[in-house]
C-alpha cells in the first residue's frame, strides 16, 4: 500500500512534468521545426537545439521511471499480500487494500465440504467443518472423476493418491441390455489427457473422501453437529445447532447435500423433486480385471432402465449402479437397504454378464433419485450453498461430485482473492450457469437412456452409430463440454 501510495505520488508529479515538457517540445517543433526533419526549413538556434534534447532526453527518463515505479509497487502490493496471508492467517482485499481477518463455516462434511475445506487450508483461511453424523463414513459406492475434476485434484497437488487409489477406464460404452451389442465407444484412456488435459478416473467414494481429510487436522472438524438454522449478525453469519450452539463466521457455506438445512434457512421449504427413478448401488471386490466385466465405463441401456459398471480400487473392485423407472418412491427415507434378490429379479432377462455380476453383491442399497430445478441465487449476505445443496442433479451425466469439486476450487480461490461479499458474487456468478446446464443436461440424458419404443430405441441407437463414425467423442454422452472446463484457470479478476 506504501508503495502504491509513495509510485501514485510520483507518477502524478512525473505526469505534471511531462505535459509541461511536452508544451514546450510541440512548441519547439512548431516555431523553429527542423530537428527531426532538417531538410524542411530553418534550423533551430543552437543553445535552443541543445535544450529541446535535453528535455527529450529528460522525458525518456521520465516515461522509464514510471514504469519502474509501476512494476515495483505491483511487485510489492502482491508480495506483501502473500505474505500477510500466509503469516496471519488473513486475505488482502485488493478493491478496499485492506488485509482481512477470515473465518468460514462449512456445514455439512461430504464430498464438497471437504473438498472446499482442503482448497481453505491451502489459501491459510482458517475454516471449520460441521458435520451431523458422529463420524465420517462415505458409503459403498464408486464415483466417476471426469477430467473437469482431475484437474482440480492435480492442481491442490493430490494427483499421486489419486492415482494410488483409482482405476482408468479404457473407455465409455454403450452396450444393449440384451445383447450386450456396443452402441457407441467413446476412447478415455487414449484421448483424455490430449484432449482435455486431465485423465479420466474411476474411484471409491470413500477413498476420494479420504484424500480430501488428510489435509485438514482433527480440530477442523466437528462431529454431531446438526445445523438447524442461519442468522446474519452485522456483517458476520451465524450457524445455529440442534444442540443450541452456534458459530459465527465471516461466510458460512451450506454444503449439506440434497435436503440442505442451509438453504431452506435461506430460500425457505422446498421439497426435492422425486424424478420416478430408483438406483441400486452396490461394490463386488474382485482380483483385477475379470473376463465378464470389461475395463470401461459400460452404460447397458435398456427399456426404462440403465446400468452402469465400472471398476475402482485399481481394478480390485467393480461398482454397480442400477437405475429403474418407478412411479412413486416407497419410503420417507431416501435410501434403504435392499438385497441382491430384489436387485436380480427388477434386472431379470439382462445380459448374462450382468446376471453373474449381480449374483456377486453382497450389501446392496436402494435410492430414490430426486432433483430440483436451478436456483435463481445461491447466496443471501454472509451465506451460500455448495454442491447438492445448491445444485441436486441426476447422476447420469456422472457430474454431481465433480460440480461440488469445482465449486469448492472457485469459491476457495475467490476468497483468498478478496472480501466476502465480493468473492460469494464472483462465486455465484462464475458457477450458476455451468451447473445449471448440467443439471438440465443430466435430466435429459435420462430421457434417451430410457427409451422403450421399438422406433425411438432404432432412431436414438443410428444417432449414436453415425455421431461415432464421424467423431468418436462427440458420440453417446456428448460430454465433452464437461470435461474441457477448468476450473484451475478462473480466476477472480484483482480489481472487482
Ligand atoms: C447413483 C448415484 C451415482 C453417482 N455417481 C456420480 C459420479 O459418477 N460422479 C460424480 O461426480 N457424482 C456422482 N454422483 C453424485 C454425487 O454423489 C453427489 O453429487 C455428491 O456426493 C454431492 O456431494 P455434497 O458434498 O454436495 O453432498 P453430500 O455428499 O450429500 O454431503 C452432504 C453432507 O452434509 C451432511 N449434512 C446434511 N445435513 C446436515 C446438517 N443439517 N448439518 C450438518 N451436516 C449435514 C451429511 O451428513 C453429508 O455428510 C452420484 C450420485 C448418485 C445418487
Amino acid at each position: 500500500m506504501l508503495a502504491s501510495r509513495i509510485s501514485n505520488r510520483n507518477i502524478f508529479r512525473f505526469n505534471n512534468d511531462i505535459s509541461s515538457l511536452d508544451v514546450f517540445i510541440s512548441n519547439c517543433k512548431e516555431k523553429w521545426y527542423t530537428i527531426l526533419e532538417p531538410t524542411e526549413g530553418i534550423g533551430m538556434p543552437l543553445n535552443i537545439q541543445i535544450f529541446y534534447h535535453i528535455c527529450l532526453l529528460y522525458k525518456g527518463f521520465i516515461v522509464l521511471f514510471q514504469k519502474i515505479f509501476h512494476i515495483a509497487s505491483s511487485l510489492l502490493v502482491l508480495i506483501r499480500s502473500r505474505l500477510v496471508s500466509r503469516t496471519h492467517n488473513v486475505v488482502y482485499d485488493f478493491a478496499s487494500k485492506r488485509k482481512i481477518a477470515m473465518q468460514v463455516g462449512i456445514i455439512g462434511g461430504g464430498i464438497g465440504g471437504v473438498a472446499l475445506a482442503s482448497v481453505l487450508r491451502q489459501k491459510q483461511i482458517a475454516c471449520r467443518v460441521f458435520e451431523r453424523a458422529p463420524a465420517f463414513g462415505e458409503i459403498g459406492a464408486g464415483v466417476q472423476m471426469t477430467p473437469n475434476a482431475v484437474k482440480i485434484i492435480r492442481a491442490l497437488g493430490l494427483m499421486a493418491q489419486m492415482e494410488a487409489i483409482s482405476f482408468t477406464p479404457h473407455a465409455v460404452l454403450g452396450r444393449n441390455w440384451k445383447s450386450g451389442r456396443v452402441m457407441w465407444r467413446t476412447p478415455l484412456m487414449e484421448t483424455c489427457q490430449k484432449l482435455y488435459g486431465a485423465p479420466f478416473l474411476h474411484v471409491h467414494r470413500a477413498d476420494l473422501h479420504d484424500i480430501f481429510v488428510r489435509q485438514l487436522s482433527p480440530d477442523d472438524v466437528v462431529f454431531g453437529a446438526r445445523c438447524t438454522g442461519i442468522r446474519h449478525e452485522g456483517d458476520k453469519a451465524v450457524a445455529l445447532f440442534e444442540d443450541g450452539s452456534t458459530f459465527k463466521a465471516d461466510v458460512i457455506v451450506g454444503a449439506d447435500g440434497i435436503h440442505s438445512a442451509v438453504r431452506t434457512a435461506l430460500f425457505g421449504q422446498e421439497a426435492a423433486r422425486f424424478t420416478g427413478h430408483m438406483c441400486w448401488r452396490a461394490v463386488v471386490p474382485c482380483n483385477g480385471v475379470v473376463d465378464y466385466v470389461s475395463p470401461d465405463s459400460s452404460f447397458w441401456l435398456g427399456p426404462a432402465a440403465h446400468v452402469v459398471t465400472y471398476y475402482i480400487r485399481r481394478g480390485n473392485a467393480i461398482n454397480i449402479v442400477a437405475v429403474s423407472e418407478a412411479p412413486h418412491w416407497v419410503d420417507e427415507s431416501w435410501t434403504l437397504p435392499s438385497s441382491r434378490e430384489e436387485l436380480m429379479a427388477t434386472f431379470a432377462g439382462w445380459h448374462p454378464n450382468l446376471q453373474r455380476l449381480f449374483s456377486q453383491v453382497g450389501d446392496v442399497f436402494k435410492w430414490g433419485l430426486f432433483d430440483r430445478d436451478p436456483l435463481s441465487a445461491w447466496s443471501k449476505g454472509r451465506v451460500t450453498l455448495l454442491g447438492d445443496a445448491a445444485h441436486p442433479m441426476l447422476p447420469f451425466l456422472s457430474q454431481g461430485a465433480a460440480m461440488a469439486i469445482e465449486d469448492a476450487y472457485v469459491l476457495g480461490n475467490a476468497l483468498a482473492a478478496a472480501g466476502a461479499e465480493k468473492a460469494l458474487a464472483f462465486y455465484e456468478a462464475e458457477r450458476r450457469p455451468r451447473t445449471a446446464r448440467v443439471q438440465l443436461e443430466a435430466r435429459k440424458r435420462g430421457e434417451t437412456y430410457h427409451l422403450s419404443s421399438r422406433f425411438d430405441v432404432w432412431k436414438r441407437d443410428l444417432s449414436y452409430l453415425v455421431r461415432g463414425l464421424i467423431n468418436p467423442q462427440k458420440t453417446g454422452l456428448k460430454a465433452d463440454w464437461v470435461y474441457d472446463y477448468d476450473a484451475t484457470a478462473v480466476h477472480m479478476p484483482i480489481t472487482a
